[in-house]
């Protein structure tokens, strides 16, 4: 599919995977919902995309994947009459040791991660059989190797990769393809949510340039490109898959 005039939402478009995500679909010329919570941060995304491409055709809509997914995609076919692609990209992440995390942590993790791309998937699917659209997942590597200390983000993801194959084939008779991209570390702000200091920040990056064959961590628009590769025509007959973007991270098994 050429993405020109495609009806393209991307949620948590308001920070890092997302908001260049967001802009590398408004430079395409698609038209952009961006789902955040955060309005600033939406806006500075509508920035972004328009700097991109001074026509670009965008929707802001805060809101919380949690428990708006029925009126994003409500106001996304008020709005632009059609829904193409739908980027399932806003996630939290969280760790703590068995030992000591409470089920609330599981909670929030499964029902950022996974739950409310089920529902957003399950609202968006009529749209997207009418248009022979395609869903992108943001999964992660954390899905496919194991964390000391992550049995919520890694199960979480794992979890999300099969929802990703199974609701491919659910829709591959409608001709809607579902993919997800499994990014390894990328500088975002998701890091930063667990409160450490900027030296410990650094100290993180560092180490994890160890832990990708490459050499070095990601950035957002890397992942951003393979996200509108997974969107795009050229890929249309893939479905079903989990791309790694990881510098060969995925591959790696002795770190
Ligand atoms: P950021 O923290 O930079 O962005 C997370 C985005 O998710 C924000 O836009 C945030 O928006 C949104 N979000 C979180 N919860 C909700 C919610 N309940 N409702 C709506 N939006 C929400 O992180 P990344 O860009 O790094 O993360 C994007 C995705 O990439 C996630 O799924 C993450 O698991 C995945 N990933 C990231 C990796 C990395 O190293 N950065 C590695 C592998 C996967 P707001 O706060 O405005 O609501």
């Amino acid at each position: 599919m050429s993405l020109v005039g495609k009806v393209v939402i991307v949620t948590g478009a308001s920070s890092g995977i997302g908001a260049a995500t967001a802009e590398a679909f408004a430079k395409e010329g698609a038209k952009v919902v961006l789902i955040g919570r955060n309005e600033a941060n939406l806006k500075a995304t509508e920035a972004a995309c328009k700097a991109v491409n001074n026509k670009a055709k965008l929707l802001l809509i805060a809101a919380d994947v949690t428990v708006d997914a029925e009126r994003i995609i409500n106001t996304t076919i008020d709005h632009f009459g059609q829904l193409d692609v739908l980027v399932n990209n806003a996630g939290i992440f969280e760790i703590g040791n068995i030992l000591d995390v409470d089920v609330d942590q599981y909670d929030r993790i499964f029902n950022t991660n996974v739950r409310s791309v089920f529902l957003l998937t399950k609202f968006a699917a009529p749209h997207l059989i009418s248009s022979k659209g395609n869903i992108v997942n943001v999964s992660s590597v954390s899905s496919l190797r194991s964390n000391r200390g992550m049995s919520t983000y890694c199960s979480a993801k794992a979890a999300l990769d099969q929802l990703t194959r199974c609701i491919a084939l659910d829709l591959a008779p409608q001709n809607v393809r579902v993919n997800s991209v499994n990014p390894g570390v990328i500088v975002t702000g998701i890091h930063r949510s667990l409160g450490s200091s900027p030296a410990e920040l650094d100290e993180f990056y560092v180490r994890s340039k160890e832990m990708h064959p490459l050499g070095r961590v990601g950035e957002p628009k890397e992942v951003a490109h393979a996200i509108i590769f997974l969107a795009s025509d050229s890929t249309r007959f893939i479905t079903g898959a989990s791309m790694p973007i990881d510098g060969g991270r995925h591959a790696f098994s002795s770190f």
